[in-house]
């Protein structure tokens, strides 16, 4: 008689959380066809199974081929006590440096999405400005020079002290400053928008943009924006501010529009490209149906069929973070869009000593591209930076191809507590800085430290000491030599 085959190969095995009572338990992944899923299971709370990818090959790419080594920032800001996801951070078991750190300066926010992960609204609290100060030379303090520096909330623009925080920024070593906003503010106040010019080359505005379509924008962010990103991106496009657009992609709701958002960005010269962000189930929302979760795989094949510039081998995974980071970039020249990460390979990906891959810096990546551009360029007339185009960073400066020749698309996804890996989070390189001196990363500080939901993490936190004190005061009654054989010879004969 035959033996029973299991009906999926058994990938890996990895660490996450319960999602009921978010302790850490031991996961599985198992790959059945196409897709990838995370399996884990709680003494307490049992089974859970998580599709984590919807493209075996794609996944294994990302395992197997984009890996570099990690890249540390200059200091750690926490110790190892209770083990990941609880020491956060930076403890020394991370293994990623802050390519994109975020400070948030406000809670409160002029729309209340029902997608927002921060629970923003009205009315809600700013961060005084001496705290705000305080986690930007957090930044400064692991980074050195920091690469991108994001100023986020709630609406960042509300804030009382915003130009004031603009400025502390720029005085600061940030090679890319951005402000992620809803854009309101910039459509009801063109002074505002002037005021932004100032700080302009070296800002970026990140810009809330999931639809053209206002059914679709009332759905996903409980109000009709579309006049206002049309008038937002006008005055943006007038006063030569960089703008990436962010788009929060929703099965059912606007997956189907990601082609229409890219075109669209196209063609401003101001946008320098798209991030699609499929949503996952933190702060207000909910995944309630397994039919809901997009991958980043998903995504990738969505931008392929809908985009008419990119094919799915543009789109590569980013090798600091290849787990939730996926980018296609191309060349912006007269109109046309030339995609250009088809002609790079991971070789010249993954060759550079920098995860941000800085342009000058990396010699392979620059004869790639000196290759590419040898009829119009000489090398000289490169002295560009592409550090951006290839993680989550910005700032081209050269002569002839500068940063408004670029296109970027990239796919950010924020794992929940369903299908987060602590494997792929030891590698998360967007962190939250804090006015303490931390910096924790981003899937971390929405699932475990952020407001309410740190009263849990401190429990467990307590759990785990109470439990390795008991441990060191019986630490004599280990097992002896003997007993390991015996089970070793068990082991065996069976
Ligand atoms: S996520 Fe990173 S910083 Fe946080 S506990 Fe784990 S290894 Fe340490
Ligand atoms: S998602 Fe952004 S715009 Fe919406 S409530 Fe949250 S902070 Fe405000
Ligand atoms: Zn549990």
């Amino acid at each position: 008689m035959s033996r029973k085959i299991r009906p999926w190969l058994f990938y890996d095995t990895t660490a996450s959380v319960c999602a009921s009572c978010r302790r850490q338990v031991e996961a599985k992944i198992v790959i059945k066809g196409d897709q990838v899923f995370l399996e884990k299971w709680c003494p307490a709370h049992g089974f859970e199974r998580t599709l984590i990818c919807d493209d075996a090959e794609y996944y294994r790419l990302c395992r197997e081929v984009y890996v570099k080594h990690p890249e540390m920032p200059r200091q750690f800001n926490t110790q190892m006590v209770h083990g990941c996801p609880y020491d956060c951070g930076l403890c020394p078991d991370h293994m990623q440096h802050s390519c994109l750190s975020i400070i948030e300066i406000t809670d409160n926010c002029n729309l209340t999405c029902p997608v927002c992960f921060a629970e923003s609204a009205p009315h809600l609290r700013h961060r005084p400005l001496p705290d705000v100060i305080a986690m930007l030379d957090a930044v400064v303090a692991n980074e050195g020079e920091a690469d991108v520096v994001q100023i986020s909330g709630g609406e960042p623009t509300l804030h009382p002290d915003f130009f004031a925080i603009l400025d502390a920024a720029k005085r600061r070593p940030i090679r890319h400053l951005m402000v992620n906003t809803n854009g309101l503010k910039i459509a009801t106040d063109p002074d505002f928008a002037d005021k932004l010019a100032q700080y302009a080359p070296g800002l970026e505005i990140y810009l809330q943009f999931d639809s053209l379509r206002d059914d679709t924008l009332k759905l996903i962010r409980g109000a009709t924006l579309a006049d206002s990103h049309q008038r937002v991106l006008d005055r943006l496009e007038s006063r030569s501010i960089s703008t990436t657009l962010v788009m929060t992609v929703i099965s059912g709701i606007n997956d189907d529009q990601i082609g229409e958002v890219i075109q669209h960005a196209t063609k401003w010269r101001c946008v320098r490209g798209v991030t699609l962000q499929p949503v996952s189930a933190v702060g207000r929302l909910t995944l309630e149906h397994p039919t809901e979760r997009l991958t980043v795989s998903a995504i990738r094949r969505m931008v392929a069929d809908q985009s008419r510039i990119f094919t799915k081998e543009d789109v590569v995974p980013v090798p600091c973070n290849p787990d939730t980071l996926a980018m296609a970039y191309a060349l912006k020249h007269n109109d046309a869009i030339i995609p250009l990460t088809r002609h790079l390979g991971s070789e010249a990906l993954l060759a550079g000593p920098r995860n941000t891959i800085v342009f000058e810096r990396d010699p392979a990546l620059k004869e790639q591209v000196f290759k590419l551009f040898a009829t119009n360029h000489s090398p000289q007339s490169q002295a560009a930076c592409l550090a951006e185009l290839l993680c989550c960073l910005p700032a081209v400066a050269a002569p002839d191809l500068g940063y408004e020749n670029v296109f970027r698309v990239l796919i950010v996804q924020l794992m929940d507590i369903h299908n987060l890996d602590l494997r792929a989070l030891k590698k998360s390189c967007i962190h939250f800085a804090l006015p303490d001196g931390r910096l924790i990363p981003f899937e971390s500080y929405n699932l475990f430290y952020r407001g309410r939901l740190f009263a849990q993490t401190r429990k467990i936190q307590a759990e785990i000491a109470k439990h390795t004190q008991d441990r060191a005061k019986t630490g004599s009654e280990t097992v002896s030599s003997s007993d390991l054989v015996q089970t070793d010879s068990l082991h065996i004969t069976n």
